[in-house]
């Protein structure tokens, strides 16, 4: 039996359509994983998803409402989905407290970051005081800027590099970060790329998206091997 992973799914208020981008779904199921869509109907749903998934799969999107981290929107902020925010945000929580393995990719990596006490730079033109351009116009699957990635951390271990390229398609980045969470990998301008938790060897976040450069990018493979890896393994407790 593969292990299932559960995608967090899109909603779009206009067309009143949930969706999934193809790259996640391929990407888990090439990686030997089972693709299984978690729609944002409502926080009813959190037990039963937990109940049929071994990995949790945040991925990107709209903002976070920043009233999960005690802020107003400031004008830069973007397009909200409260229903996202809603279900994913408590089955984050609850994915950390029980152990599940989680990948967190740009929006998914926020989403982590708000659910375990974290904020978020609302805009990182307006006030990070960024050099680098983090949202690219260049193809999806073309890394435009370069991390460095912190050694003795999961994601040194994975990909057994200290810099890489990747993709980047953000407006906003983390700020604070919560006491048992640590950086992972940054870019030069200081942007986090990249957060782990202590004694949590199993969750990743990343603030760029391997789902769109895994045809081509090895390093991108790795990520989602590991990922189902972690999701092969027996539940905790
Ligand atoms: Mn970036």
């Amino acid at each position: 039996m593969k292990p299932i992973i559960g995608i967090t799914a899109s909603y779009n208020h206009e067309k009143n359509t949930y969706f999934s981008p193809g790259e996640y779904i391929q990407a888990v199921e090439s990686a030997g994983g089972f693709p299984l869509q978690l729609l944002p109907l409502g926080v009813d749903k959190i037990a039963a998803y937990l109940e049929l998934i071994d990995g949790l799969l945040l991925t990107g999107g709209p903002d976070v409402d920043p009233v999960y981290y005690g802020e107003d929107p400031q004008p830069a902020v973007e397009k909200l989905s409260p229903e996202r925010d809603a279900v994913e945000i408590p089955l984050t929580q609850k994915a950390l407290s029980t152990g599940l393995p989680i990948f967190a990719i740009c929006r998914g990596m926020q989403v982590l970051n708000v659910a375990a006490g974290g904020s978020i730079i609302q805009d990182i033109c307006k006030n990070g005081n960024v050099a680098i351009k983090h949202t690219q116009q260049a193809p999806r699957w073309h890394g435009t800027h370069s991390i460095q990635i912190k050694e003795g951390t999961v994601l040194s271990e994975i990909l057994a590099e200290k810099e890489i390229r990747v993709n980047s398609f953000h407006h906003q980045a983390l700020k604070e970060i919560p006491a048992n969470c640590y950086i992972s990998a940054h870019s030069q301008d200081g942007i986090i790329e990249g957060i782990e938790f202590k004694g949590l060897t199993n969750v990743l976040g990343v603030q760029w998206h391997p789902e769109c450069m895994y045809s081509t990018d090895p390093h991108s493979q790795k990520l989602f091997s590991w990922f189902v890896e972690q999701a092969k393994k027996p539940p905790r407790g």
